[in-house]
């Protein structure tokens, strides 16, 4: 179900412009507005939670795809010698949108 106050979730809908990379019945890939590295995606399921600890079994379930697809999707977008995910969870990970999403960061060497 998706959250008609949230950010990504009017993305999904197609209510806000996105850069899309990829996009399945449960999942969406997009560029980030902010890119922290060369290359910058965010991969959200197309269902609203913002924890993981909110998940529920439908959630889990687009999880799983995301995670399955996330190779073939870096790959085809410049992170042919391998990436980053990253998941912020909460105030002290710093995360703004409240809406869960993977960071997938590469696209040149990236420091630790
Ligand atoms: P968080 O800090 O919650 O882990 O990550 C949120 C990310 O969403 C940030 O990297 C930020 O740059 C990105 N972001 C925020 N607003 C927008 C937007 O309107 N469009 C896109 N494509 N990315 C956004
Ligand atoms: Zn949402």
């Amino acid at each position: 179900m998706l959250n008609d106050n949230c950010l990504f979730c009017k993305i999904i809908q197609g209510k806000i412009p996105s850069s899309k990379v990829y996009e399945d019945e449960y999942m969406l890939v997009f560029k980030d507005i902010e890119p922290k590295a060369k290359v910058h995606l965010l991969a959200v399921p197309k269902t609203h939670f913002a924890l993981l600890s909110d998940m529920d079994g439908e959630g889990a379930k687009m999880l799983a795809h995301i995670f399955k697809k996330i190779p073939e999707v870096a790959a085809a977008n410049g992170c042919e010698k391998g990436y980053r995910l990253v998941i912020n969870q909460g105030e002290d990970a710093g995360q703004t949108v409240h809406h869960l999403h993977v960071h997938i960061l590469g696209g040149q060497t990236l420091d630790w």
